[in-house]
């Protein structure tokens, strides 16, 4: 790990994914903190006019747009240095110094660039959490090589952190992750199959990005965050547990030998996390209001029915078939949710490709970086093609 930095000097971000709903509530929390951070590098895959806003506001050096169809409005409009194309990431990584990382890009594509910036010595903020269900080997490994932080954003995974604080993690019993259920929860079992992408996305209590939102209604985002649980705090499958909390306070929970149960609570809002990760191990005041407790409220917790979510046991499947098991489940969802999304498969159907992908793709004899990606592009095109009504 890099020296400490003298009190005065201004932690310096990079912001993978500055546009988006993450990179949205990065800013906000940079905004409030002119002082501690300098945002020296920022990327966006689509959004040029919002990333250039963003850079003009926090004065960013360097900056890194993806999609070929945002290139013309940004070459003629920045003074910066724009870095444009398909490696634009790894190269935002290579040509910027920065003390942390903050992966907040939706999918796969996120692996490598933050491979990168760990083999560079950054600490990482993460909030992408397909990386380590496609990657998580290679990212506790490279994290393990290179002595740098790894510190989770996703509120379940970063509640379980606070938990463990000052203690020895091997007294582990399980880890229960809270889920809110998603926007289908109350929905009658017979109408899933003709839920719509707009009825999908109404998520109950957090404002997310469209693929996360989905993920919640389907709770593949659970079992993509049993996955990610696995590589952040190296427990096996029986030791993680989900459970179903309506009302999204209690962020997850950490259960010991000795009986005793700790948990993390805060609104449902990932200034939170975001903030307790830019700061770590250091605290500042939030200015946004937490649990109010002169006002009653309730917390429920409800088993998960397998029924309405078939996606969490295809999750356990996946975690019982590593290594490869996680990139398939996530490639596979991918595919499926895009596939939802435009209007080509029927909400149940989600699963079901995930279920036939994990069922039919052959796997690799070894296990690498190369052999992996392909796993995930052969499962993508495989899922891309099944024709499942
Ligand atoms: P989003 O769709 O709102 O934003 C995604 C960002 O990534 C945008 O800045 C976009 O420009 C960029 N991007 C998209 N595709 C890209 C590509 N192919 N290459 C490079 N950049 C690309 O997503 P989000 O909801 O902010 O989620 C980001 C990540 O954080 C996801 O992995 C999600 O699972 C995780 N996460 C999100 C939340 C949340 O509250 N939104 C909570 C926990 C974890
Ligand atoms: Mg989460």
């Amino acid at each position: 790990m890099k020296p400490k930095k003298s009190s005065t000097e201004k932690k310096r971000i990079i912001l993978l994914g500055a546009t988006g709903s993450i990179g949205s509530s990065t800013i906000k929390v940079l905004r409030n903190f002119p002082e501690e951070f300098q945002l020296v590098g920022i990327s966006a895959n689509t959004q040029t006019e919002a990333l250039l806003e963003i850079a003009k506001e926090f004065k960013v050096p360097n900056i890194a747009l993806t999609s070929p169809s945002s290139y013309k409005l940004g070459k003629i409009r920045n003074k910066e240095r724009l870095i444009l194309g398909n490696n634009a990431l790894e190269e935002l990584i290579e040509v910027t110094d920065a003390d942390l990382v903050i992966v907040a890009i939706v999918g796969a594509r996120a692996l490598n660039p933050t491979l990168r910036a760990i083999n560079k010595g950054m600490n990482i903020a993460l909030a992408n959490k397909e990386l380590l269900v496609l990657g998580g080997s290679f990212v506790t490994e490279a994290v393990q090589k290179n002595r740098v932080q790894l510190l989770p954003i996703d509120s379940e995974h970063n509640a379980i952190f606070q938990c463990l604080q000052g203690y020895d993690p091997y007294n582990i019993k399980s880890i229960v992750l809270t889920a809110s259920g998603g926007a289908c929860r109350d929905l009658p079992l017979s109408s899933l199959s003709k839920v719509t992408p707009k009825e999908a996305q109404a998520h109950p209590n957090w404002s997310m990005g469209a693929k996360i939102t989905i993920d919640s209604a389907t709770m593949a985002n659970k079992g993509l965050e049993l996955i990610e649980a696995r590589w952040l705090f190296d427990l096996k499958p029986e030791q993680l547990r989900v459970v179903i909390h309506p009302e999204s306070t209690v962020h997850s929970f950490v259960e010991w030998i000795d009986g005793s149960v700790l948990a993390q609570l805060s609104p449902p809002d990932m200034t939170f996390a975001i903030q307790h990760c830019l700061f770590y191990p250091d605290k500042k005041e939030n200015p946004t209001p937490s649990i109010n407790f002169n006002k009653a409220f309730k917390c429920t917790f409800i088993p998960p029915d397998i029924k309405r979510y078939p996606c969490l046991d295809l999750a356990y499947q996946a975690l019982k078939s590593e290594p490869f098991g996680g990139a398939i489940f996530n490639a596979a969802n991918e595919i499926a949710v895009q596939r939802f999304l435009l209007g080509e498969i029927p909400f149940t159907n989600i699963s079901k490709l995930i279920e036939k992908s994990l069922t039919n793709i052959k796997t690799p004899k070894e296990l690498n970086l190369e052999t992996l990606i392909e796993l995930d592009s052969q499962t993508r095109d495989y899922a891309l093609k099944q024709k499942i009504r």
